[in-house]
């Protein structure tokens, strides 16, 4: 945490808080395109464009950053823009690896996208790295993961995965998305990139699409601010505010979200109708001891209990397949 030693105080007042001109507490929506200049090339503040930058979202990218322990955050319209303005770091010719069970847009994007522009990817079980090790070539530039993955929170160690990759030349994109920055952070364990889609947890009210990018350093800073601005699927003002008094309570929510997930998944080990539950806390599931490792107290995400199947989400939600 670059400011603030617990992170229930950072996701209160972390990043730009307030407002610089006003004192106001709270960050103002600056709804605008546009911002005025004394004369050509003459801004009369550092603001120019919204494209460009604007001072709301410019206060949320400064949260995430904080809150992930990165150089440089970037908000998006959608998970999905983010994760496209990470693969535009890369060329044609280039390799992405991504773990066997990522979020379907993940495959999506690459495979029906990316790939007729001649960026090619490999997918591997990111949690074998013996297998992991062995699919990097010269051509591959990054390892993109989730853990726990989408949907089976399959989990990968982070810290030797990103190892592997950067033995190799490669940059290590992690999608937090399931784990918020509350439950893990990436980069502290060697990734170079996070990715969230910021509607799920971050989001936390099932009322914005967002998505955001958080580099380890000024470098890939520099670059994901040109492709953000060149590409343009920027969060607007009133969903970054959002985000920001969203993520004001992330802290209570996620310690809910953890209770209410180690509950059902309890209940159901004792349900003799369940054959297996997908569900990282349980001692049983694969990859335990690396979860508990590398994640605060536990882990939300979905849980897939086996056929009869219900899927739980941690909120409580059942859904019957
Ligand atoms: N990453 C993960 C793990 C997701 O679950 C999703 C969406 O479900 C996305 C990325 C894409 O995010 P969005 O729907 O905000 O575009």
């Amino acid at each position: 945490m670059a400011h603030y030693k617990h992170i229930e105080s950072a996701v209160i007042h972390g990043g730009i808080y307030g407002d610089f001109h006003t004192g106001a507490v709270s960050t103002p929506i600056y709804q605008t395109s546009t911002f005025e200049q004394d004369g050509l090339g003459k801004p009369r503040s550092n603001w120019e464009y919204s494209r460009t930058g604007n001072p709301t979202r410019a206060a949320l990218e400064a949260l995430i950053a904080e809150l992930e322990g990165g150089a440089g955050g970037f908000a998006f319209s959608s998970g999905m823009a983010a994760i496209d303005a990470v693969l535009h770091l890369f060329q044609s010719g280039d390799s992405v690896i991504i773990s066997s069970n990522v979020y379907g847009g993940t495959f999506r994007i690459l495979d029906k996208i990316f790939k007729q522009y001649g960026l090619n990817y490999k997918i591997v079980d990111t949690s074998d790295l013996a297998a992991l090790e062995s699919a990097f070539t010269s051509d591959v530039k990054a390892l993109l993961l989730e853990s726990p993955a989408n949907p089976l929170l399959t989990v990968t160690d982070i810290a030797a995965a990103s190892e592997i990759a950067r033995s190799k030349g490669a940059l290590t994109v992690v999608d937090n998305t399931f784990m918020t920055p509350y439950l893990q952070r990436p980069l502290e364990l060697g990734a170079d990139i996070v990715v969230h889609s910021a509607t799920k947890y971050l989001g936390g009210h099932s009322d914005v699409i967002a998505g955001f990018v958080v580099v380890k350093d000024d470098e890939l800073a520099e670059k994901l601010h040109f492709i953000q601005n060149a590409v343009g699927a920027v969060a607007g003002p009133f969903d970054s505010f959002l985000l920001i008094r969203s993520i004001k309570t992330l802290a209570v929510r996620m310690e809910a979200h953890v209770a209410n997930a180690e509950k059902i998944a309890e209940a159901l080990k004792s349900n003799p109708a369940v054959k297996n539950i997908y569900y990282p806390g349980l001692k049983s599931a694969q990859g335990y001891e690396i979860q508990k490792r590398q994640a605060k107290n536990g882990v939300v995400g979905q849980m897939l209990p086996e056929f009869p199947a219900v899927r739980i989400y941690p909120k409580s939600y059942i859904f019957v397949l």
